[in-house]
């Protein structure tokens, strides 16, 4: 074993080690939220999850962006393949271990080839999209920093990565011709082929550290992205089917009563019902939290809320057909989102320094306004159009039910409303007994 391998073992274990951390850190701040059972209907569950998370069905819904990004998706899954073999290769010093599988391995090697070069064009008309077309759901406010930072960066990365794949392809050709060292003549390289000529000419020392450079870049590449991916929205390569799974399966605009007051409403009505017991105060990270109506923070969501913000891919489908953000309100769906996800953040770096969650004065609605959330009609065209079944309305809604019912905080043209509900059980400004008068005379 040389001092290669022994850096590249030490270099797995390390990215291996922070990537469980980082999944553990993940993990814990989704449970941050409310307990929610969701185990219903599997059947249904698991053809959801195959249609729309692996078969992207929402995505191609915009079939040049959906097209781009199932071969991306796929290229990306597919390649990946390749890395098993640069891992055993890494570990035990052996050159291309699975060369043994000979024809099947050709046609392997063929293929990836030929999706990295569709993956880099992808990656290039998506620069191309966002940066020279400036297609406005990319450019939105919420946009600007670290988001537009992020989605750039990725695809620089994929570009890199690709392009050092087929390069270090196009090297290892020429040495195994030349039988120098290791090399074996494996494989078959339609695209990698046609770069030879840039690299014909170089001394065989000169190809070797090329090569040797290229598969470093590639292997500690895709380390590094592994534990990009927690800090970055491309965590959806993760999230996406887990979230899928557990989509709402109700009809979209079905809102979820609140069961305390169900309770309190039926033992109104119904006197020999009990009113419901008072909740228990929930523990969460070593602290109280107290059972609100509504959504204050974000231990008031459920974890499925917290996993949809976590898998946001931050595509802005949802904003560019909601039809608040169409008409000029300051509503984003992908903002809520977005706002959600860097609050849960922000709470898991609290607990992460202090051991427990420690009150830090701010809560969701520091950073999402009421004007947002009521420039929301529920009409989930939000939720329609999330390529992952994201659910922005529910947080809008829990968030809302706090505002009113903990806050007292309405509209002005709400008011009178629940005024009349309180006085007259009903949201008309008459008495029950004066309903049916407008039948008289
Ligand atoms: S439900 Fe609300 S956030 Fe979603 S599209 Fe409709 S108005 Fe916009
Ligand atoms: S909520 Fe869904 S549609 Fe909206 S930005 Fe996130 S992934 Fe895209």
């Amino acid at each position: 074993m040389g001092i290669g391998n022994i850096v590249f073992i030490i270099l797995l274990i390390g990215a291996s080690f922070l990537f469980a951390k980082n999944i553990r850190r993940l993990v814990r701040n989704i449970n941050l939220g409310k307990d929610q059972k969701i185990d219903d209907r599997k059947g249904e569950r698991w053809s959801l999850m195959a249609r729309v998370a692996l078969g992207q069905s929402k995505m191609v819904v915009r079939p040049i962006p959906g097209i781009l990004h199932v071969l991306v998706y796929a290229g990306f899954v597919i390649i990946n393949i390749e890395v098993l073999e640069i891992v055993i290769d890494g570990v035990l010093g052996t050159h291309r271990v699975f060369s043994f599988l000979g024809g099947f391995y050709d046609v392997l090697i063929g293929s990836f080839e030929v999706l990295a070069l569709l993956v880099l064009v992808a990656c290039v008309i998506f620069l191309i999209r966002r940066e020279v077309l400036r297609i406005k759901r990319f450019w939105n406010k919420e946009m600007g920093g670290w988001p537009r930072t992020d989605a750039t960066l990725i695809l620089v990365m994929e570009i890199l990565l690709m392009g050092a794949f087929l390069k270090m392809n196009a090297t290892d050709q020429i040495l195994a011709e030349r039988g120098v060292g290791h090399y074996i003549v494996a494989g078959s390289y339609p695209i990698s082929s046609m770069l030879r000529p840039f690299f014909e000419g170089m001394s065989d020392g000169t190809l070797v550290l090329l090569e040797r450079s290229y598969w470093w870049f590639h292997i500690v590449g895709i380390l590094a992205f592994l534990n990009y991916l927690p800090y970055s929205k491309h965590l959806h390569i993760l999230l996406a089917f887990p979230n899928v799974w557990y989509s709402k399966l109700q009809p979209k605009t079905e809102i979820a009563n609140m069961p305390r007051v169900t309770g309190e409403v039926r033992s109104m009505m119904d006197p020999s019902i009990p009113p419901p017991e008072p909740a228990a105060q929930n523990m969460v990270a070593g602290a109280e939290v107290p059972d609100r109506f509504g959504a204050k923070d974000i231990f008031d969501l459920s974890w499925k809320s917290l996993m949809d913000a976590y898998s946001c891919t931050e595509c802005g489908r949802c904003t560019s057909e909601c039809p608040a953000n169409l008409t000029g309100k300051l509503l984003s769906p992908r903002k809520i989102m977005m706002d959600t996800r860097d609050r849960v953040a922000e709470v898991g770096r609290v607990i992460d320094a202090k051991g427990k969650w420690e009150d830090d004065g701010n809560s969701l609605h520091s950073r999402i306004t009421d004007e947002e959330l009521w420039a929301c009609t529920t009409c989930n065209a939000c939720t329609e159009a999330c390529p992952v079944n994201i659910d922005p309305v529910n947080i809008i809604v829990e968030m809302r039910r706090y505002l009113v019912m903990e806050e007292s905080k309405t509209r002005p043209a709400l008011t009178s409303m629940f005024n009349n509900v309180e006085n007259n059980g009903a949201p008309w400004a008459f008495g029950p007994d004066k309903r049916m008068e407008w039948t008289e005379g």
